[in-house]
């Protein structure tokens, strides 16, 4: 089929106001054989739908539905609600097509319900082993699905593209996307062009080099490969594009051993425009994230823009050709990705008609980038930013704020914002009517200590190449709480055109939901704070607020079914947030936990949650600390390296998962042994560490999670003790 063609007609029935409803015009798609292109390029006008991940191509995330609104949102009710069988983070869009809506879980799993009454139709598990959760950096998430003819497309943690039968939930094909003996993992949703499933995979905390690929719907068969960053070595064989980015690296270490390929994972974003052609893909911090150590110059400290990181790419989706870049975060060493979501709008700038792309990176300036030629058009801090003073109009590269630098030695720096970013994954979302972009920001700042003898390890832990225990936030009363005052989370709306926040909500921390906004004048999202909120998209003033019962991150989606209006969200704290800051301070914003459960919403619906269960936490009774302090410093690094990252720095405990200092594996050298080196729970997501720690590293590591305990019974009982 003719794309452009395609595309042409979509727009021309758009203009002309007849694509009220795509089903009406090209039939249901079930008979017909399903999602096809026009309805994909004319899914703004099929309201009743959510077809493709952000709604739209363009992926703003801006329903016309106005049943429920300012006027009417008091009545929002519950309609229905769904328990989900995992128990990790939600991070999931769901798909809605003719009264059906589908969803990805933690996981990798699916599930199929009548979008109208919750009655389940099918689901799948595609039985992600449980210690490949070893390999993700932030959690067992998943972020979405893709629809196309009759099929759903989906990619699991351990690097598949699995493709589904839509009416029943069978397998149509399957196929390995990645070299499944690196620490490559699949959580974010594949889009579909003309036909082909694009899917790209993360692991740059790990090590591995970054690419994404197209696959043929009807039978997998892979189509094109587009790498990120070179592949070290000699680049005379490599395409132009790759060869150009060769000369932005030390070609000599790029390469050199499986901890150094350069990351730039495609872990999320994407957009199209099919007047353009054009894909735009997300590409992701360095790997690993010191420069120093990634491309090192030659005095020892980095050098090279290391192209394509933190970079927006555009590509032609017919044959994975590179057309444009716009490098966000030239030699980033702070996990600055670009991966954040990629927003499209035409919008008057200084008088003139402009095609612009829109991206809230980590780094905390929002950026406005024309998007046929990915010039620099425009960008300001939407958080606070120390890293750099601002971003040079005619170069269109920061200002760079050399303090914040750290290579292999020297001083560690507070920098803001920090790995988290100052917006991450959660979807934004845009208002045309009120020219404003919604923006789930927070303030998370991070100390970046230099590690001087760094040795990468690809069997197991973060490859970053700083100090990732340096800082732990010590039991101190006073500290802690000045701390986590330094955290915060808010919904800024945001005038791309003035560049500067038109409005902004605080919420009790970081890491709030992704956005929904409607015709009807309404933001919705989800929050730390365990609610599910409608905001005045006009004014931030809040309308309405649902008890959740847990951390809502997942964004919303909205539709329809016999015309009536639904809003439906994935409930379920989780994520990198969760899982690597330091529990306490996360609980000290507000008392957050996971139950997973599908919330959908009617204006007049009357259901209701079962009693919210009590927020219960084993006691903190850890034998006591008698082992030497040599013995728990290697503890406390060995944990820093490889267990900080899921069970929170400082062994303070997840919001997620078990906290380590109330186990009771914590009292027996064997029982600690049996699940860290002998695998035990593997299965539950915790894989053996036997590869990386001896069994008297392992053994360190329980001195120094009983060492932290007892400073933390002491800090709860208001004595402090100084550490033997
Ligand atoms: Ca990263």
């Amino acid at each position: 089929m003719n794309l452009m063609r395609w595309a042409g007609s979509a727009a021309l029935l758009l203009s002309a106001g007849m694509l009220a409803n795509c089903s009406q015009i090209f039939g249901s798609g079930e008979a017909e054989g399903g999602i096809t292109t026009a309805m994909l390029v004319g899914a703004d006008g099929d309201s009743a739908n959510w077809i493709s991940h952000g709604r739209t191509y363009s992926e703003q995330r801006y329903s016309p539905l106005d049943a429920v609104n300012r006027e009417t949102v008091g009545d929002l009710g519950l309609a229905w609600f769904a328990d989900m069988d995992t128990a990790r983070g939600q991070e999931a869009t769901p798909l809605v097509i003719d009264g059906k809506l589908y969803l990805t879980t933690a996981w990798s799993k699916v599930k199929a319900f009548d979008a109208a009454t919750g009655k389940p139709l099918w689901e799948y598990d595609p039985k992600v082993p449980g210690e490949t959760a070893v390999k993700a950096c932030c959690d067992v998430v998943n972020r979405g699905m893709a629809a196309w003819g009759d099929k759903l497309f989906f990619g699991t943690l351990d690097g598949r593209l699995i493709a589904l039968d839509r009416e029943t939930g069978k397998v149509a094909w399957e196929k390995v996307t990645v070299d499944q003996s690196k620490s490559y993992t699949i959580t974010g949703a594949p889009r579909v062009i003309d036909g082909k499933v694009i899917i790209g995979n993360g692991g740059a905390e790990f090590g591995v080099r970054g690419f994404v690929a197209a696959y043929d719907a009807d039978d997998g068969e892979q189509l094109w490969k587009f790498y990120t960053v070179p592949e070290g070595g000699d680049p005379k064989d490599a395409p132009a594009y790759l060869q150009k980015a060769a000369e932005t690296w030390n070609m000599d270490v790029l390469g050199a051993n499986d901890a150094i390929g350069g990351g730039g994972t495609v872990w999320d974003s994407m957009a199209y425009d099919p007047e353009l052609d054009l894909l735009y893909i997300g590409v992701g911090n360095g790997s690993p994230w010191n420069r120093a150590y990634r491309s090192p110059g030659k005095d020892g400290t980095g050098e090279g823009d290391n192209l394509y990181l933190s970079s927006i790419v555009a590509i032609r989706p017919s044959t994975g050709e590179y057309v444009w870049h716009y490098q966000t975060t030239p030699g980033e060493t702070w996990d600055f990705t670009a991966t954040q979501h990629i927003m499209l709008a035409d919008m008057d700038i200084d008088g003139k008609r402009r095609k612009v792309l829109m991206q809230a990176p980590k780094n905390g300036f929002f950026y406005v980038i024309d998007r046929e030629t990915g010039k620099f058009i425009s960008a300001k801090p939407y958080v606070t930013v120390n890293w750099a003073t601002g971003i040079d109009p005619k170069t269109g590269r920061p200002i760079e704020n050399p303090e914040t630098r750290v290579d292999k030695t020297g001083k560690p720096a507070l920098v803001t914002p920090g790995a988290l970013g100052g917006h991450n994954w959660h979807p934004m979302a845009y208002s045309p009517s009120e020219n404003l972009v919604y923006i789930p920001a927070f303030e998370a700042g991070m100390l970046y200590a230099p590690e001087a003898d760094w040795k990468p390890d690809t069997a197991r832990g973060f490859n970053v190449g700083f100090n990732l225990g340096a800082g732990d936030v010590p039991a101190d009363e006073g500290f802690r709480k000045q701390v986590a005052g330094s955290l915060k989370g808010m919904l800024v709306a945001w005038d791309p055109v003035a560049q500067k926040a038109r409005w902004t909500v605080e919420h009790p921390g970081p890491w709030n939901g992704g956005l929904l906004a409607t015709g009807g004048g309404l933001v919705f999202q989800g929050t730390t704070g365990s609610e599910f909120n409608a905001y005045d998209a006009a004014t931030g003033k809040k309308l309405w607020s649902f008890a959740a019962q847990t951390g809502v991150v997942a964004p919303p989606v909205t539709y329809t079914v016999n015309g009536e209006q639904y809003i439906a969200v994935l409930a379920g704290w989780g994520g990198a947030y969760a899982l690597s800051v330091d529990g306490d301070l996360i609980k000290r914003k507000a008392p957050v936990r996971n139950i997973s459960r599908l919330l959908v919403f009617k204006l007049g619906g009357k259901a209701t949650l079962p009693p919210e269960p009590a927020l219960a936490e084993l006691p903190l009774d850890p034998p006591p600390s008698t082992a030497s302090p040599q013995v728990i410093a290697l503890g406390q690094a060995k944990y820093g390296r490889y267990c900080a990252v899921c069970h929170a720095p400082g062994a303070v405990g997840s919001t997620v998962l078990p906290d380590l200092r109330r186990a009771g594996s914590l009292e027996s050298a064997q029982a600690w042994a049996a699940v860290v080196h002998g695998g035990m729970l593997k299965d539950n997501g915790m894989a053996s560490f036997a590869s990386s720690l001896s069994k008297e590293e392992i053994e360190a590591i329980r001195a120094y999670v009983i060492a932290r305990a007892n400073e933390d019974k002491a800090l709860e009982s208001g004595r402090k003790i100084a550490r033997r």
